[in-house]
């Protein structure tokens, strides 16, 4: 089958890999001209690293990543509640890793590069419309800075991976309105600096009205014996004024953050100084999500990723639920020779369960326990008082509603 994949992040980078593998004439149309390694950290969960490792790809993920051992809460007294193993470290057949996101569309982008052909990918093509008609699909690009149409290609699947402001989506919903904004702002760095805890632990700190998730991105040191630490703030109202708009690339002065964390220094990690020594920009990210659809297939167009389910980054799902939606597309092409059944069953499984994902992080995800012992302790604990039962509950349920609970993800090949 001839596809034409509109988005060259992970999502569509992903999907390229996995649908050459499956035989498919693949190509991808990615509307910046030159694809940059942007962003901060992300973390793939175990079951998007099966999906991963099924590629082929599990040694170039280590080689530019660190397998998470841990997970710890904390309150913003930075007294721990909560400390799980992670990934291999809990019983996982397959690691969870944190990765710089740039670093992981590079790899994804020069691994397409090298299975389809440099002459499959093509940057600087923006999809700005499509037809279609029961014998293919026509989509059209153009050069966004220009708007001039400078390419017209035919196929006979077209997959919308073009990401939180999707074009296609708008296209297939023009009555669908803005983003639904949460009324949080997220603040993204990195930080070269002191290792904290295991060297590879991922931490939560404070209640979802002032919150830290602070965890390296890589297992390397320097001479000093830094490492780069990756960082997400997250403010309740944010700093002031805020644009709602989603747009992953946009800078903010550190100095405001830096006053309201002035107090967050423990003996194991010095949030102010993180915030402090962060001098490659401060990313600000309105939290905001959508309803998720009842429909993303239509006849031969498909959404896949952030375009088809924007979620809150919340629970590490943003890139994973992505992956897990190539895994279905591709077994879904597989197992049915008509199109139309193949993109019925693909609607069936990955809606419900996205959109499980989306409500659940509307109501604070696995974070939820932040805000209990907030709650309930704002001045802090004693270690009695600590409800472990109640919280592992709470922390089992997530896993379960994102697709990685232990015991049915290790059951699959
Ligand atoms: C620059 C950038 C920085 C990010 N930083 C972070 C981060 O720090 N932390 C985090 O959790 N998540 C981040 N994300 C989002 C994260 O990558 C996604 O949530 C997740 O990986 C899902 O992947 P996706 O492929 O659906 O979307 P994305 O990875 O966002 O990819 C969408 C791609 O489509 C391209 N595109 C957009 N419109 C068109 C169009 N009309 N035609 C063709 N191509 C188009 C975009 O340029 C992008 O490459 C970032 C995304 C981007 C684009």
């Amino acid at each position: 089958m001839k596809i034409i994949i509109a988005g060259g992040g992970i999502g569509g980078l992903v999907a390229a890999i996995s649908l050459h593998n499956a035989g498919h004439d693949v190509n991808v149309f990615e509307s910046t001209k030159e694809v940059k390694a942007l962003g901060v950290g992300i973390n793939l969960l175990p079951h998007c690293v099966r999906v991963l490792d099924n590629l082929g790809l599990l040694n170039d993920l280590k080689a530019i990543s660190i397998e998470t051992k841990e997970l710890v809460y904390a309150n913003r007294h930075g007294q721990f509640f909560w400390e799980e193993p992670r990934g291999v470290y809990a019983g996982y057949k397959w690691p969870q890793f944190s990765i710089h996101r740039g670093e992981f569309q590079m790899l994804l982008w020069n691994k397409a590069v090298e299975l389809l052909g440099d002459d499959s990918l093509h940057p600087g093509h923006h999809i700005s419309s499509f037809e279609q008609n029961e014998n293919g699909v026509t989509a059209h690009f153009i050069d966004k800075d220009t708007e001039d149409i400078i390419h017209t290609e035919k196929g006979d699947l077209l997959i919308g991976a073009d990401g939180i402001n999707s074009q296609i989506r708008k296209l297939l919903y023009p009555n669908e309105g803005p983003v639904a904004y949460s009324g949080n702002v997220l603040y993204r760095g990195t930080a070269v600096m002191k290792p904290f805890l295991t060297k590879a632990s991922m931490a939560m700190i404070g209640s979802l009205h002032q919150k830290m998730v602070v965890y390296p991105i890589k297992d390397t040191f320097n001479e000093n014996g830094n490492q780069l630490i990756n960082w997400v703030a997250n403010l309740k109202g944010g700093l002031g004024e805020t644009l709602t708009e989603r747009d992953w690339n946009r800078q903010v002065d550190k100095k405001q953050l830096l006053e309201k964390y002035a107090n967050w220094k423990y003996d194991w990690l010095d949030v102010a100084q993180m915030i402090e020594n962060s001098n490659t920009g401060i990313f600000e990210f309105p939290m905001s999500d959508r309803d998720p659809l009842d429909r993303w297939s239509f006849n031969r167009v498909t959404l896949l990723g952030d375009a088809a389910h924007p979620m809150y980054p919340i629970g590490s799902n943003g890139a994973s639920q992505a992956i897990l939606d190539v895994d279905e597309l591709t077994n879904c092409l597989n197992q049915f020779n008509s199109l139309s059944e193949a993109l019925n069953k693909y609607d069936s499984v990955r809606i419900e369960a996205t959109a499980k994902v989306v409500h659940q992080n509307r109501k604070k995800g696995p974070d939820i326990i932040l805000d209990l012992m907030e709650d309930r302790f704002p001045d802090g604990f004693t270690p009695d008082e600590i409800p472990h039962e109640e919280l592992e509950t709470l922390m089992e349920k997530y896993k379960k509603i994102a697709g990685f609970d232990k015991e049915t993800l290790n059951a699959k090949s």
